[in-house]
């Protein structure tokens, strides 16, 4: 099972469409056309949205996200137009807010990978490959890969988990020369992220990207190398061999898991709250790379 523990409502704001309630933005548009998107508190773990909410984490994302677009300017042009709080809109959308220029978006999710983890791992460790690419023997998990690769998937409905494919699958959903182009800037924009992160401390295991034209041109979209859509690891912990610490939601899944709190990733019952202990560490979590990233101090 998945979906959210708590449903939440959108909030109205006059003037804005609202178009979409995602696990942890809710997505709108203005009267221009732009596309509003605003990143809650939410967090997302194992397919269910927490009745708990980590604050400032919608914030520390923006902001994150927003530091890697101008680090990728001279790549590729990002969406982000402003993070102007459109007139009417709740206070609280302050730093939440990205208002992007509307995208025809690529209907596939660009992963780039340099380490052995997740999905990856799983099928490394069935067939010696990852997204199809072959690789050499005797990776283990968490262990760097000789170079970055692209594992293409798609999107999947709300509740179910993206599908890996091959580039081959890529190619023939969107055509061998819009393909060969997302997996080049993939990797570009991937071995940049890598080597900034790598300066700070942080392993930047693997990501998603998404991609979206504005006519012929090739726009970087959505959230960019944050927690959420990347495994983010402290550099100093890594250690092949076993799952690595990491900058997301370690402290909030080990603690669903545990015993003692005994619920059942595979059953019904949405997770329960969260203790703030768990919120605090979490987002403790969240403003360290924050901070390790960009050096400078979370405020
Ligand atoms: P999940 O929580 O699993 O990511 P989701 O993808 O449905 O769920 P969001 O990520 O919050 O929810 O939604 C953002 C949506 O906006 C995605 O569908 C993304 O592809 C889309 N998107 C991002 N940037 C743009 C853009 N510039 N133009 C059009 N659509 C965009
Ligand atoms: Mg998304």
């Amino acid at each position: 099972m998945s979906g959210f523990a708590v449903r939440p409502e959108p909030v109205q704001v006059p003037g804005l469409v609202h178009m979409h309630t995602g696990k942890v933005r809710d997505l709108y548009r203005n009267a221009a056309g732009e596309l509003v998107m605003v990143a809650s508190d939410r967090t997302s773990v194992f397919d269910w949205v927490l009745p708990t909410e980590i604050p400032d984490k919608g914030r520390i994302l923006t902001r994150l996200s927003l530091w890697w677009f101008d680090q990728f300017a001279d790549l590729i042009p990002h969406h982000v137009i402003s993070t102007d709080v459109p007139e009417g809109a709740p206070d609280d959308w302050f730093g939440r807010t990205m208002v992007c220029r509307p995208l025809r978006m690529v209907p596939v999710e660009c992963v780039a990978r340099g380490y052995l983890a997740g999905s990856g791992l799983a099928e490394y460790e069935e067939h010696g490959t990852a997204g199809g690419v072959a690789l050499p023997d005797g990776l283990v998990s968490g262990s760097e890969l000789p170079d970055p690769i692209f594992t293409p998937a798609t999107k999947a409905a709300v509740g179910e988990h993206d599908e890996n494919i091959t580039y081959a699958d890529a190619a023939s959903m969107v055509g061998g020369d819009t393909a060969s182009l997302l997996r080049r800037t993939t990797l570009a924009v991937y071995s940049r992220g890598r080597d900034i992160a790598r300066d700070c401390g942080i392993l930047l295991a693997d990501t998603k990207f998404e991609f979206g034209f504005d006519g012929e041109q090739l726009v970087l979209a959505d959230e960019v190398l944050t927690p959420d859509c990347s495994r983010l690891w402290p550099a100093e912990q890594w250690a092949p061999g076993k799952p690595q610490p990491s900058f997301d939601k370690q402290f909030i899944r080990d603690w669903l898991t545990s015993p003692a709190v005994g619920w059942d990733r595979g059953g019904e019952l949405a997770p329960p709250p969260l203790p703030t202990r768990i919120v605090e560490q979490s987002r403790a979590r969240y403003v360290e790379a924050y901070e390790r990233l960009t050096g400078t101090v979370w405020s």
